[in-house]
């Protein structure tokens, strides 16, 4: 059976790379009918934070990825981890090491020179302990191969081969005893029981290092899937402008949560030439033979065109205590009933205009409104004397309309007829007059939610 788990260090916001690593952990339990889990990477104390984690926890259930069983924090398990290094040196599996600071230091600058990542020369591996200068606190060394060569296997990345020698024996526990983070993650993904450990590819070259104190603990290796970094539309490191931005910002924006994951999805994964996949169609497909090994490339716009679908697709009900909220924050207050009512009848005809659920609280707001809106600068262009004159001439031809669409539009029609313009002429100033702008749903159907007292109001105001 499947357990995998997404892993985030509460150091900042859920950003967007995070959400599709975590969007891909879910998938791939969900698809296999395995377990999801949630671990909390708070051993770093200074810069781990609760408003981080909860930034996180946040970000995830509005994501709609629900995780199995209690939050693990890596941090409370500390003593475990510690008591893990022991063992391995009770075994002669690792050892202290003695090394000064300055000693580091030189095979530090030795690295320097050579133009090659520092290598501790494991000048205690084999050394008597009790040649340890006096007042020296050692850290724990893992005894690590120091021949051979080790190929990981990588679902995603492919097949990774390198030299042991490349690897110096790595620090398991510090002077003081704590943990390193390396070690927490072996430990916690085993106890966890984590069989697919899917994350960032800028982890990819931790996990020869793991993989080490898998086998010196003679642990069973879970399955490692590495994902391609998430790049800007121009193939340079995600930025903030370009998308580099917490999830909760893409909420603040008027992104749906099904939008995001169906965009979030198809960064990195395929399936054949689809774009639109639905929450469950991915959970029957998700696979990790076609996720790309080639950074995706993050595109706003292509996300902003599929919010508009799903906006399409939401139920009006659905998509009303989303938008009530804000929209009772652009007129200043709570709605009347009758305000209430248009901006439901409202929604349908809005909602196919609109990309964001920001888009569509603007362009409902004139429907829960009393009197006329201000026109915004392009609109009130419109409204000439003319236009004016003719706002007075068509809300008397209104007035002894039934109020349904077709003697809505007939009476307009008419109206125009006998003026000599053509119905445009009438519609632009009208559709000013009633919603405050030059965009709207159709004039009609505008006229016919707002109802005969309220729209007569409106144009009459405008006129005058
Ligand atoms: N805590 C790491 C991060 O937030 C993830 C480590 C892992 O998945 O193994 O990048």
């Amino acid at each position: 059976t499947v357990v995998t788990r997404f892993a985030p260090s509460p150091t900042g916001f859920l950003h967007i790379g995070g959400a599709r690593t975590a969007l891909f952990n879910w998938l791939y339990a969900r698809h296999h009918g395995g377990t999801y889990l949630l671990r909390i990477e708070d051993t770093d104390r200074q810069r781990s934070t609760k408003a981080a984690i909860d930034a996180i926890v946040d970000g995830l259930s509005w994501l709609g990825l629900d995780w199995d069983g209690d939050v693990v924090h890596q941090f409370d398990r500390a003593a475990r981890h510690a008591e893990i290094a022991h063992q391995l040196l009770a075994e002669g599996k690792a050892y202290r090491c003695y090394a000064s600071p300055e000693e580091l230091e030189q095979m530090r600058e030795q690295a320097r020179r050579e133009s090659r990542p520092m290598r501790y020369d494991g000048r205690w591996r084999d050394r008597d302990p009790k040649e340890a200068p006096p007042g020296v606190k050692p850290v724990v060394r893992l005894k690590a191969p120091q021949s051979g060569e080790r190929t990981i296997v990588d679902r995603v990345l492919g097949s990774v081969t390198l030299q042991n020698n490349q690897l110096d024996d790595m620090v398991l526990l510090r002077s003081d005893g704590t943990p390193v983070y390396m070690l927490s993650v072996v430990v916690d993904d085993h106890d966890m029981g984590i069989t697919h450990v899917i994350r960032g590819a800028d982890h990819h070259t931790n996990t020869f290092r793991q993989v080490q104190l898998y086998e010196a603990l003679g642990w069973p290796v879970p399955e490692f899937a590495h994902l391609p970094l998430i790049h800007g539309p121009d193939g340079a490191k995600l930025s903030k402008r370009h998308g580099a931005l917490g999830v909760d910002a893409y909420r603040d924006m008027g992104f749906l949560p099904a939008a995001l994951r169906n965009y979030l999805l198809r960064l990195g994964w395929s399936h054949g030439d689809d774009e639109i996949i639905s929450t469950e169609q991915a959970v029957a497909w998700f696979d990790l033979e076609h996720v790309g090994p080639s950074p995706a490339r993050f595109d706003f716009a292509k996300l902003t065109n599929l919010n508009a679908h799903y906006l399409r697709e939401t139920p009006d009900a659905e998509l009303l205590p989303l938008v009530l909220p804000a929209i009772e924050a652009a007129v200043g207050g709570a709605l009347s009933d009758t305000a209430r009512d248009r901006v439901t009848r409202g929604m349908s005809g809005v909602k196919q205009r609109s990309r964001t659920l920001v888009e569509l609280v603007a362009g409902l707001a004139f429907y829960a409104r009393t009197g006329a809106p201000a026109p915004d600068e392009k609109a009130a262009a419109i409204l000439t004397k003319d236009a004016k004159a003719l706002l007075a001439g068509a809300a008397g031809a209104l007035e002894p309309a039934s109020w349904a669409e077709p003697d809505l539009e007939a009476a307009i029609k008419s109206y125009a007829e006998r003026n000599g313009v053509k119905l445009g002429q009438v519609a632009q100033p009208l559709r000013v007059a009633l919603t405050g702008s030059t965009v709207s749903p159709g004039i009609f159907e505008v006229l016919a939610i707002l109802g005969r007292e309220e729209s007569l109001s409106r144009l009459r105001q405008a006129a005058a």
